[in-house]
């Protein structure tokens, strides 16, 4: 038998946003390097044009990745109860899935496993009903929230009576805090959720970009059943590294940050998901020029980027323009964010909160400012802000729904600026986080326990 008979073939099922697609491919890349043979299925078209751009580097880089392209069924606009064109695509792929049965049962050499996003348990699990082998899901969040997704068919919402959900072993969440669109009836993501939520027990496993320095304590209390009896094992692999690939040739603000002193420039993002107000943009500019400190900001004016075509000077208009090309670099587009929070000079950022940032800012030591703007994010920002990775100021609501002044903000960014508590606890998850991707460390040893375990067909 050739050694290629013995090759682990892994399949990895993303869903949509950048959010999603970008721990997909550090994870294959990561199997990649231990000469796991990837089939990595597309779903066609995708949303924005981040995620193709994202794809065509990573299978130009990795020619040998098979990719299975599958071609979404268009959604019967009855059911298309939302405005997100993100869980829009969710459900259109979770409803075409039955087309990918024969293509992914004709593999060769045939599956060892298949990888899915969180959002499409319940399509994996499908396809397991011919496939029949080990199906884990790739959790894209922290280990708090996965601990409300495993617990959340059990909770009372609708118990008028309790503004919390109290989850075991966890503590209390208050409902203002959760994902508002489990709040609405019907909403897509809600009914995602719940479905998919209970059907965790019929997983082999979930993998998590998070680890033991920072969620050590909930990690335990979901793998010793203490939140809820049959959660299958929950594996940390965390912190992903960002890889090669993903670096688009983009306008790059290091050369500007080069000249600049250690810890002097605050980062202002908020992820790949969400636009700002027009209002909110002003506001967060004056903000910046009012704290004194020099930034890397990136505008998004628009949710889907094919459609954000509007340029700075217009958006800010000319005098705000000219204020903050003083003191600051502001960009538009997508910009390499591992690279500018691993920068020296970058002491603070100022986060949405999605995980995906959160962990970047940890493995780099770089405090947070949290300003959730939907979704997961408040459950985040509260986290971070426990564990000392961050403030949060509570009282700025969700970003989406409130409106937070300029002076406000700049005095906050001071005042993150200039915290020494956080600035050391943040250098703590950074040494955690590097001694976990060390060779050896925690995250090699549950990825080569993985491979161990696929190739038996566990
Ligand atoms: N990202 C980036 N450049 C950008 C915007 C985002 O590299 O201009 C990356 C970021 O580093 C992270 C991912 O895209 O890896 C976004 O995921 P996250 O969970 O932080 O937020 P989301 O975009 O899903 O809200
Ligand atoms: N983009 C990216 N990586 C790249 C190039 C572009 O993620 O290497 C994203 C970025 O958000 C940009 C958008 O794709 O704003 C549009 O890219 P482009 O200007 O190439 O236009 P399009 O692909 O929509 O024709």
């Amino acid at each position: 038998m050739s050694s290629s008979d013995h090759q682990t073939h892994v399949a990895l099922f993303p869903s949509a946003g950048m959010g999603h697609l970008v721990p997909f491919l550090r994870l294959a890349n990561t199997l990649l390097s231990h000469n796991c043979k990837l089939t990595l299925i597309t779903s066609h078209p995708p949303v924005s044009s981040a995620e193709s751009h994202l794809i065509s580097r990573f299978l130009s880089a990795f020619p040998q990745v098979n990719e299975l392209k599958f071609h979404i069924l268009p959604l019967d606009p009855s059911i298309a109860n939302s405005d997100d064109p993100f869980f829009l695509q969710f459900e259109a792929i979770r409803r075409s899935v039955h087309v990918l049965n024969s293509p992914i049962s004709a593999l060769s050499p045939p599956l060892s496993a298949l990888v899915c996003d969180v959002t499409l348990i319940s399509s994996g699990l499908l396809l397991n009903t011919t496939l029949n082998i080990p199906i884990y899901a790739l959790f894209t969040s922290s280990a708090k929230m996965l601990s409300l997704f495993a617990y959340y068919p059990f909770a009372k919402m609708s118990d008028p009576s309790s503004d919390f959900i109290r989850i075991p072993a966890i503590g209390s969440i208050p409902k203002t805090s959760l994902p508002p669109p489990l709040l609405i009836n019907n909403s897509i993501f809600g009914k995602i959720f719940a479905q998919d939520g209970q059907r965790i027990k019929e997983l082999n496993g979930i993998l998590i970009n998070a680890m033991d320095g920072i969620e050590g304590d909930t990690l335990t209390a979901l793998n010793t059943g203490k939140v809820l009896n049959g959660v299958p094992p929950v594996i940390p692999i965390g912190p992903f590294l960002p890889c090669d690939f993903e670096n688009p040739d983009a306008k790059s603000p290091i050369k500007w940050l080069d000249n600049l002193p250690p810890r002097s420039v605050v980062f202002a993002s908020f992820g790949s998901r969400t636009a700002t107000s027009r209002d909110q943009i002003k506001e967060i500019g004056s903000g910046l020029v009012s704290s004194g400190y020099r930034f890397v900001w990136v505008v998004k004016d628009k949710v889907v980027d094919k459609e954000d075509k509007e340029g700075l000077e217009d958006i800010m208009g000319e005098e705000l323009m000219k204020k903050l090309k003083e003191k600051g670099m502001v960009l538009k587009e997508w910009v390499n964010q591992q690279e500018i929070l691993g920068h020296r000079a970058v002491g603070g950022f100022i986060c949405h909160c999605g995980w995906n940032s959160v962990m970047e800012a940890a493995l780099n030591g770089v405090p947070i400012l949290g300003w959730p703007q939907i979704g997961d994010q408040m459950i985040n920002a509260e986290l971070i802000a426990k564990k000392g990775l961050g403030m949060w100021v509570e009282e700025w609501g969700w970003g989406q729904k409130c409106l937070v002044k300029g002076e406000e903000v700049g005095g906050r960014i001071k005042e993150m600026m200039e915290s020494e508590a956080l600035r050391k606890q943040a250098a703590k998850f950074r040494d955690e986080a590097i001694k976990a991707v060390e060779v050896g460390g925690s995250c090699d040893r549950a990825i080569q326990g993985l491979i161990r375990m696929w190739s038996k067909g566990t």
